[in-house]
């Protein structure tokens, strides 16, 4: 079928035309039977007169004789109609219109309906369509009784030319409310259906946008009824679609950025352990990227037997498995690994790894432990020695006056180690806490050098240490005075100390790009190579020995440490062995 003829408007149309076509149809149908009912009353009482004559004439004449041809043909003329007569059987005797030899070749009319009824005693008449005429004729069948019994029958035919003219005028009536149906239904279904398939054709069109997934767009609803209340609906629903899916899309965003973001690394497997997906720290913890990665089994990806086999048994066994491990390739360090099993329909699909790297976490927790052993073991050294003399005294030495003197001295002496190890702890623990604030401001550098050379005045007279200061005069830094003055301190304490008689130490600047470099170089014995990555770690001494000797508690470059970085500068040293070292830190401008 056409796909027009599928439209509503066209539908629309058939029914209207239909409709009109029945109306019109039992209209003309009734107005028909009316006029054909008027006729034939009119006939009748025409022909009834007419009809008793022509009985009168047959009931005195002998029917059988030949003469009777003659006879029809006169009284036929004289009532201006067709005059049969039929005899008591059915067979014409005679007829107005026909000779002789036509009548007798004519069929029996016992069956004609005028006849029939005439037969049976009573006028009888009859309408119809006589084919040898081409015309409506009105039959009227009158009975010619003689001897108390029907004879024969005179039957008179004329032409319904009212009807038939009735007829013609119906038809064209007909023809033309017809046409006239056709046009209207045309219109009407158009106005109408226009009516209706605007909204209609609006709610298809929002329809096939929803479908597409343009849940943005609303029907435009200015129109009302159950189409209004469609429109309605169908916009209250993609509201509701927009709005959950805009609700998926964040969370999903969300998710993502998670994903992305997260400082764990996060691996998603499918059941035969290839890889689907992974974030970023996989990628940096691993140096892989997730392009080659997808697809590719997880022992491919990351050739490490200990982790994918934890994901084979989260995937085997169906249950969460997590591990501590240290992993030597393809990166070295320790790893947290968890794996889940993925669900869908109730069995495993895939695994979720997550990868936790805590090489640095571990690396500290060691340190620490090192630190407080270190700090045990720097408390404990003079304490021992401190105990040992109060017991020596305590045994009897204290009578003996001059080793008396000697061992409270020494007693004085390593007190006076605790108290400086115990004051550069909490120097450091000060400068670890977080809370701490840097109380920066203007200072001349060269002036806080001056004063902070002259302090320690009585240790380089004591070397014969010859100190130089070149930094410019008029160089302002801003900084914490007290905790810089600390670095000067211990960075020249450490030249002056780590140097043989006739010590020479420079303090000096140079001006980086964005930032001040302070130098301090010195003529000392020099840190070999391989302890140079190491002097800046606490209690780290290259001669454990001769620090202890020196007043030394391996935490002085520590604290230097942590001020510059406080104030958001670096750190360095450059030095070999018998040839000076020069310690440098630079500060932001
Ligand atoms: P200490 O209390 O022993 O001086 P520091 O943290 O100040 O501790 O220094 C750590 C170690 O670095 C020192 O024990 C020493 O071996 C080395 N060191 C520091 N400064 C110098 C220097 N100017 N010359 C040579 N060695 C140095």
């Amino acid at each position: 079928m056409p796909d027009i003829l599928k439209t509503f408007r066209f539908r629309l149309f058939l029914s209207y035309l239909a409709l009109s076509a029945v109306v019109l149809g039992v209209a003309f149908f009734l107005v028909y039977q009316r006029i054909e009912r008027a006729e034939i009353s009119a006939l009748r009482a025409k022909l009834s007169d007419e009809a008793a004559l022509v009985s009168a004439q047959l009931r005195s004449s002998d029917l059988s004789s030949p003469g009777i041809n003659a006879l029809a043909h006169s009284l036929g003329s004289k009532v201006r109609s067709r005059l049969t007569i039929i005899d008591a059987d059915g067979w014409v005797l005679a007829d107005s219109e026909l000779d002789g030899a036509a009548v007798k070749a004519m069929e029996n009319h016992s069956g004609r309906p005028e006849v029939v009824g005439a037969l049976e005693g009573a006028a009888s008449y009859d309408l119809r369509h006589s084919a040898t005429l081409g015309k409506v004729m009105l039959y009227a069948a009158y009975p010619v009784i003689s001897g108390g019994r029907v004879g024969a029958v005179a039957r008179l035919a004329v032409p319904a030319a009212q009807l038939e003219s009735a007829r013609a005028m119906l038809k064209k009536a007909l023809l033309a409310a017809l046409t006239l149906a056709l046009l209207l239904s045309f219109f009407l279904s158009l106005t109408v259906s226009a009516g209706l398939a605007r909204p209609f054709d609006k709610i298809v069109y929002g329809s096939k946008k929803f479908a597409a997934g343009d849940f943005s767009y609303r029907i435009q609803k200015d129109f009302h009824g159950e189409m209004g209340k469609l429109a309605e609906t169908l916009n209250s629903m993609s509201a509701a679609v927009e709005e959950n899916l805009r609700r998926v899309e964040t969370q999903a965003q969300q998710l993502a950025a998670a994903f992305a973001n997260m400082a764990e690394g996060v691996l998603v497997t499918d059941m035969s352990a290839r890889v689907t997906a992974l974030n970023p720290s996989v990628e940096r913890i691993f140096s892989i990227k997730a392009g080659d990665a997808i697809t590719r089994p997880l022992l491919e990806v990351i050739p490490n037997a200990g982790l994918s086999g934890i994901c084979a048994r989260a995937l085997s066994g169906g249950k969460p498995a997590s591990e501590e491990m240290e992993l030597t390739t393809p990166v070295r360090g320790v790893f947290s690994v968890n794996a889940v099993p993925i669900f869908e329909g109730g069995a495993v699909s895939g695994c979720l790894m997550v990868v936790h790297d805590i090489t640095e976490v571990r690396r500290l927790e060691a340190k620490r432990r090192d630190f407080v052993a270190n700090v045990s073991h720097e408390l404990k050294t003079p304490l021992t020695a401190i105990r040992g003399y109060v017991e020596t005294l305590m045994g009897g030495a204290i009578d003996d006056k001059e080793h008396a003197m000697e061992f409270l001295g020494v007693i004085l002496q390593q007190s006076r180690r605790l108290d400086n190890i115990i004051s550069d702890l909490l120097k450091l623990s000060s400068l670890e806490s977080y809370a701490l604030e840097v109380k920066k401001e203007e200072l001349g550098l060269k002036d806080l050098a001056d004063s902070l050379i002259a302090g320690l005045a009585s240790i380089f007279k004591a070397k014969n240490a010859a100190v130089y200061n070149t930094i410019p005069a008029g160089l302002v830094v801003r900084a914490d005075p007290e905790k810089l003055g600390q670095v000067f301190i211990n960075l020249l304490d450490n030249a002056v100390k780590f140097s043989t008689e006739n010590a020479k130490v420079e303090v000096s600047v140079q001006e980086l790009p964005g930032s001040v470099k302070v130098v301090v170089k010195d003529s000392g014995i020099g840190i070999p190579q391989e302890h140079l990555a190491w002097v800046f770690e606490r209690f780290y001494r290259v001669d454990k020995a001769r620090s202890r000797e020196m007043g030394g508690t391996g935490l002085g470059l520590s604290i230097v440490k942590h001020v510059v970085e406080l104030h958001g500068g670096l750190v360095g040293v450059e030095s070999a062995e018998g040839r000076g070292s020069t310690f440098w830190f630079t500060l932001p401008k």
